[in-house]
């Protein structure tokens, strides 16, 4: 790894650390140190102190303002990561899911005093059950990945109850790499589907490949390419005549609330990914919240427990579904999310939501005219929230897509989604979101036509970027694989 100077500045603060220096007070107890460990059983207590820095509050405020204001983030700069919809996420949204009747609250409190909470949920589900055409939601999943999962688990389940086994689900060359993935984990096969050269699935194709073994298919809409797929109830037909199910990865759900309700069309589950589209800072991992919507036929194999009225109306967790899928997550799901998710709901209401979307398809319209002329736009349509073009023109200088993102990190930009979706060479994949405003687009076409000029005259400064970061090019593989977070060495 080579870092620059920089970024040694922010390991060196561990060594400020001085003996004795300390950054917190505590109570006057009247009892001796000895006393509060004696209180301890011994089995929790190490043999040797830990070896931790010693520093003051001020200093360790210093160290981790100076690590956030390293790192690039959306609160300090344009985000257009593809997929992701790395919008502003209202701060009211945090302040809402710190309330202290919500932070405080044990989730196995009785049922009784924490009816405020189980309203929120309540309605959370009814305004996602809105949004999306489904009667049926589960708050449950963690991650758009886990709502994939449980999803194709109710599959699996839907299948088994009506006596049959099937083994394979069907899948576009443009999905998600979650969706193969989240295939395999459930014990399924894949069978690939090509897009067509609009960029989007032909009914055509999927006749191909449906049979009787088929338990499914998963689309995502609009897909990877940001584009709108429009054959939508011809393939439903297709799978449903078959006897399979049609999932929606409803990631993408950035760009068609209030206009498109994959109810209405003939899916049968969807998942959203509440942390991208309804707003809580993410990425880096988690936490997230992926909840799944399903057809009326499919509500019994929901996860339990799920959230039922008794008969005075009051609600409660119920635990009596026979054909449910089983528990994917201790206790409710991710709770804070959902309080985030709901506030940006009601914060916003219908008309507002309708609102985002077509500010988000009207930005991503907007820069993909902006930045077309210097970078090839392999699918001439318009777009949805998103746009994916290809760095080919500037490989025959020897830049690649990569080089162009690291060269962005020097204008404090982050960069697109880079070689996804695979069937794009070079792939450059943009979501600037309804969150930014029109001289934030300007800018950034006007950074990409500068680094397409560098590139055809000065490659170099391309190739080597990034110059102006605390951290240069890492080995990303390598990070991952052998991930270390301690400070020590
Ligand atoms: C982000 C995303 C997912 C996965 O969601 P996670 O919450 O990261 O697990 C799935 N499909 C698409 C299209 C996505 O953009």
């Amino acid at each position: 790894m080579r870092t620059s100077d920089r970024m040694n500045d922010a390991i060196v603060i561990y060594e400020k650390s001085v003996s004795g220096r300390k950054g917190y007070t505590l109570p006057d107890t009247n009892k001796s140190e000895e006393k509060i460990l004696s209180a301890i059983p011994s089995r929790f207590l190490r043999s040797e102190a830990a070896s931790l820095p010693e520093v003051t509050e001020g200093e360790a405020m210093r160290h981790f303002i100076s690590l956030s204001t390293k790192n690039h983030h959306i609160d300090k700069g344009f985000y257009p990561l593809g997929s992701c919809t790395m919008k502003y996420n209202p701060k009211l949204n945090d302040v809402a899911a710190s309330f202290a009747g919500f932070l405080e609250c044990h989730p196995l409190a009785p049922h009784k005093s924490t009816s405020g909470i189980l309203r929120l949920l309540w309605n959370l589900k009814k305004y996602l059950a809105e949004i999306s055409g489904f009667p049926s939601v589960s708050l449950q999943p963690v991650a758009g990945a886990h709502g994939e999962f449980s999803g194709l688990l109710i599959m699996h389940a839907y299948h088994l109850d009506k006596g049959s086994q099937r083994s394979k689900i069907i899948i576009p060359d443009s999905s998600h790499g979650t969706n193969p993935a989240s295939v395999n984990s459930v014990g399924f096969k894949t069978v690939m589907v090509k897009s067509n050269d609009k960029g989007i699935i032909s009914p055509k194709a999927v006749a191909e490949v449906m049979d009787d073994d088929v338990a499914g298919m998963m689309m995502t809409n609009p897909n990877t390419l940001g584009i709108f797929e429009t054959n939508i109830k011809e393939i439903a037909e297709i799978v449903h005549e078959g006897g399979g199910l049609l999932y929606m990865d409803g990631a993408n759900l950035n760009a068609h609330m209030g206009i498109f309700r994959p109810g209405d069309v003939g899916f049968d589950i969807m998942h959203f990914n509440l942390h991208k589209t309804l707003s809580t800072p993410h990425g880096g991992g988690g936490p997230g919240a992926g909840a799944i919507a399903v057809t009326a036929e499919l509500d019994p194999f929901l996860p339990y427990p799920v959230l039922e009225k008794d008969a005075e109306g009051d609600l409660f967790y119920s635990y009596d579904r026979p054909k449910s899928i089983g528990r994917l997550h201790s206790f409710y799901g991710n709770f804070a999310m959902m309080v985030r998710a709901y506030a940006y709901i009601r914060t916003l209401g219908g008309e507002g939501l309708r609102r985002v979307s077509e500010n988000a398809v009207l930005n991503a319209n907007y820069l993909k005219e902006l930045i077309r002329e210097d970078y090839e736009l392999p699918y001439d349509v318009p777009c949805m929230h998103e746009f994916v073009v290809s760095g080919m023109p500037q490989k025959k200088y020897g830049v690649r897509t990569l080089d162009i993102s690291k060269r962005l990190l020097d204008f404090g930009v982050h960069p697109p989604t880079n070689y996804f979706p695979l069937i794009v060479p070079e792939a450059i994949m943009v979501e600037p979101t309804e969150t930014e405003s029109r001289e934030t687009l300007d800018r950034f076409a006007e950074i990409m036509k500068q680094i397409a000029k560098e590139a055809r005259e000065t490659p170099d400064i391309v190739t080597s970027a990034p110059h102006d970061t605390p951290v240069r090019r890492l080995d990303e593989v390598g990070a991952t694989r052998n991930l270390d977070v301690s400070f020590e060495d």
